[in-house]
């Protein structure tokens, strides 16, 4: 068998077409969307995804700040620029990048953001309402995965989902999401004694984990749809996943490529999510 591609650029091409019409349907009645971004430090991956972040919204008629810190901002003076954004009226979403220098308490942070503007779906308000069921933001890489999923149209009800990784952004949401779309859940961590065991039951395997190689091509049940958030680097330097894309594209039956599958979907569904922000501020007008 080989696996059909879940082509991430292309699906964003098509969401994100979506959101530039709401935005400038929004901005005609005198509200245009707006993100303000946050990065506190010097971090080269940081500031490539932040940058990533607000290019994609100047790309998508959604306005965008970015406030870059030094990394030696103290945590009471980022607790109160979140507070001034909290009541700035031309901002609707707010993403304070992570990792923060140690010094600052991130979840602190976190709960400081306002839960209507919390579009990285991070705040435990947010983590709360989707653990029982109501709406919410939800984390932007595994709403990203569901859409992927509905792409292809593989409907998660009945079917058995493994994640492999439970990370509050990634993991433990992903498992949530499956489960409310009715799929059996199994979740795998680093602790789970015979990984293959759980992945070989699998229809729906995501694998958000950071090393290579997690999953390889006799973990896979012929035809299981494959996921693979995991952001790593080749010995030679390239970004690869976590999956043995190789092996496994020959047995599942349709797969995320890393570069180009879930990670153009996280940027999309932050796009998503600070539209929404907007749309209910603007019917709260
Ligand atoms: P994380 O917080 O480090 O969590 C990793 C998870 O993997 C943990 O739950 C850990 O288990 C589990 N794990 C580690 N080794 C394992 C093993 N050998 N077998 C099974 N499970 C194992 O990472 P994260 O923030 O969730 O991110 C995971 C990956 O996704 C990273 O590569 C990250 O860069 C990437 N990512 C990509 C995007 C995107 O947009 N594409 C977005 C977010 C993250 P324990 O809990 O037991 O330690």
């Amino acid at each position: 068998m080989t696996a059909r591609l879940i082509d991430g650029n292309a699906l964003s091409r098509q969401i994100r077409a979506d959101v530039a019409r709401r935005a400038a349907a929004l901005t005609a009645q005198g509200l245009t969307p707006g993100l303000a971004v946050i990065l506190v430090g010097d971090n080269p991956a940081s500031q490539v995804y932040v940058r990533n972040k607000v290019k994609a919204c100047q790309d998508n008629g959604l306005h965008s700040v970015l406030e870059h810190y030094p990394a030696t901002l103290s945590e009471a003076d980022l607790l109160s620029r979140v507070q001034a954004l909290n009541q700035d009226p031309t901002i609707h979403g707010i993403l304070v990048q992570l990792p923060l220098p140690p010094h600052i308490d991130a979840h602190k942070v976190i709960e400081t953001i306002s839960p209507l503007k919390d579009v990285d779906g991070f705040h435990v308000a947010s983590a709360g309402a989707l653990m029982v069921g109501q709406s919410g933001f939800k984390p932007c890489t595994p709403y990203g995965c569901m859409k992927m999923l509905e792409s292809i149209g593989c409907d998660p009800k009945g079917k058995h989902a493994v994640v492999i990784g439970r990370s509050n952004i990634v993991g433990k949401p992903m498992a949530l999401m499956l489960l409310q779309a009715h799929a059996t859940i199994t979740i795998c961590h680093s602790a789970t004694p015979d990984l293959a065991h759980h992945t070989r039951q699998a229809d729906i395997v995501v694998v958000a984990v950071g090393r290579r190689n997690v999953l390889t091509a006799d973990m896979v049940k012929p035809g299981a749809v494959v996921l693979d958030v995991g952001m790593n680097r080749t010995d030679d330097g390239k970004l690869c996943g976590d999956v043995d894309f190789d092996g496994v594209s020959k047995v599942a039956s349709a797969i995320t490529p890393v570069p180009g599958g879930v990670g153009p979907m996280t940027i999309t569904m932050l796009l998503v999510n600070t539209l929404e922000a907007a749309e209910r501020a603007a019917q709260m007008r």
